[in-house]
């Protein structure tokens, strides 16, 4: 078969509908092929205002504002100097606190369930003329003796197929279809993380604005998110380094209860609380693919890396290596084949991979150890309240999603981490001994389970719900400063 795209787009996440729209809009012909049928679940629910840039060039930020998804403000991380008091000490990043003339057009973003989000980004495609393919699962991707992409196989309506086009977008999310099909994946040797996740109601949340924000709670060689949806659905996920050390089993639901439980603070949130989604379990987050692009072809998203959930980047990067991915195609289809536009993306994308990757990495040195963990939350918590001086608030632009933006002061940030991580154990502050010693003294609880595992997800459900509701700038500098 040979259909008449000038691309194929492999993949319908936030990556491929982005990239799918971009091509679109500068009129070429374009084909999306996904596996599955959406609505559907997927991970990675807390967005970055950065994107909103994004959703206005691609006519969406708009549609995404009024459908009901939580405003997020602020990301919220604490850590217990005295955990069985539940003393704890925290430090928020909130949006706004950042330079102003780097604002985004709407300096907040959403807490979304990707099934609606997702659909949200599909439809936008379709609008742009983009032709949509469900229940296609793309097989193998083709290469020339030259080692030229020239299409795919593919499995659509129970038959094998073929198509053919100018171009293929490899935006297969974490199954990095081309890069596995040559060179592989490498995984990081410093972010050797795993994580457990499931949707809960009834979770208890902060009062007014702050019930949107996104709250992280560090733990022994981990953290803990909780990320509040519409319609009181909260999700909630353990992600741990080097898994298997600390009462790791491949059992999700015990492992993610067992953690609720291990802290008094999280545990009491979940007095009321009753499991809605299935708890499911991913291995090995972090990775980094050899090849990413080549001749008719690149990829984007978590196809081509994923750093870490903490600072709710994937989506971001999807949408914006998605955006130069179009560039690109644009400069490489106009040029007759231009591979020196194939070598930009290529420089563009190991430059990309330093600047969040290295802050990460130096996140995961410090989390091996107590101390430069509560140092970190106590420096730029309540000594520099919040986050609010002339450095910090550069740091927090990373925050929000702009990585390419004041880069020397989230790496200087890092090195200091590092400094902080290889001392501490030097000098005795190793470890977590506080947390070690540290028993829940309430007996545990089981969380009962709602009798269909799957909540409904669509946006006709989201806006009927009990949402985060939108602040005003202004207003939300007030608040923040109370
Ligand atoms: C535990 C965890 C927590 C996370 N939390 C966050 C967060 O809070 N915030 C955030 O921004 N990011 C988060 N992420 C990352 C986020 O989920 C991803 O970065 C994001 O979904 C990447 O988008 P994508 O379009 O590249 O891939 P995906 O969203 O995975 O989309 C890939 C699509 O390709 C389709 N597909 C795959 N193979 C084929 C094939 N052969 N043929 C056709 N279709 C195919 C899939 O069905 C899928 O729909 C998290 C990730 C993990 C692992």
């Amino acid at each position: 078969m040979n259909a008449s795209f000038d691309v194929a787009v492999i993949g319908s996440g936030p990556g491929g509908s982005v990239a799918a729209t971009f091509l679109a809009q500068k009129g070429y012909r374009v084909v999306l092929i996904e596996r599955e049928t959406f609505p559907r679940f997927h991970v990675g629910e807390s967005l970055l205002p950065a994107t909103q840039r994004i959703w206005e060039k691609m006519g969406l930020a708009g549609e995404l504002e009024q459908s009901g998804h939580t405003f997020k403000y602020a990301g919220e991380f604490r850590i217990g100097h005295q955990p069985d008091k539940s003393d704890f000490t925290c430090t928020t990043g909130y949006f706004h606190h950042i330079p102003q003339k780097d604002f985004t057009p709407r300096p907040y973003a959403y807490q979304v369930e990707r099934a609606v989000f997702d659909k949200q980004l599909q439809d936008c495609a379709v609008r742009h003329g983009v032709t949509l393919w469900s229940e296609t699962s793309v097989t193998e991707v083709l290469f020339d003796e030259r080692g030229r992409a020239t299409g795919m196989k593919l499995r659509r309506n129970g038959k094998e197929e073929i198509l053919n086009t100018n171009f293929i977008i490899d935006a297969s999310g974490r199954r990095a279809l081309i890069a596995n099909q040559l060179d592989g994946v490498v995984l990081d040797p410093v972010i050797k993380t795993s994580a457990v996740f499931g949707h809960f109601k009834g979770v208890s949340r902060d009062p007014g604005w702050r019930q949107g924000f996104f709250n992280g709670y560090f733990v022994p060689n981990g953290w803990i998110w909780m990320i509040p949806l519409a319609n009181d659905v909260m999700s909630v996920g353990y992600v741990q380094n080097k898994p298997g050390s600390d009462n790791w089993s491949n059992n999700g639901e015990e492992v993610l209860l067992d953690a609720i439980n291990r802290f008094q603070f999280v545990q009491e949130r979940f007095k009321d609380a009753v499991q809605v989604g299935r708890v499911r379990m991913l291995k090995d987050l972090a990775y980094e693919t050899k090849q990413f692009c080549g001749d008719g072809w690149l990829s984007v998203g978590d196809a081509n890396f994923f750093v870490d959930p903490l600072y709710s980047s994937g989506v971001q990067v999807a949408h914006s290596t998605a955006e130069f991915a179009a560039e690109t195609v644009d400069a490489f289809l106009k040029g007759n084949r231009d591979m020196s536009v194939i070598r930009r993306y290529e420089n563009y994308i190991l430059d990309y991979r330093k600047r969040v990757f290295r802050p990460m990495r130096s996140f995961y040195r410090c989390m091996r150890h107590y101390y430069p963990m509560y140092r970190y939350v106590k420096l730029t918590g309540p000594t520099f309240n919040h986050f609010d001086n002339w450095y910090f608030r550069r740091v927090c632009v990373w925050g929000t999603g702009q990585f390419h933006r004041h880069n020397w002061a989230v790496q200087s940030f890092a090195l200091v981490g590092n400094i902080y991580a290889w001392i501490s154990p030097k000098i005795g502050l190793g470890g977590w001994p506080k947390y070690d010693k540290f028993k829940n003294p309430n007996p545990p609880i089981r969380v009962p389970k709602a009798p269909e595992l799957e909540h409904k997800t669509d946006a006709s459900v989201l806006t009927a719900g009990t949402n985060g509701k939108h602040m005003p700038q202004s207003e939300a500098i007030e608040m923040a400063a109370h």
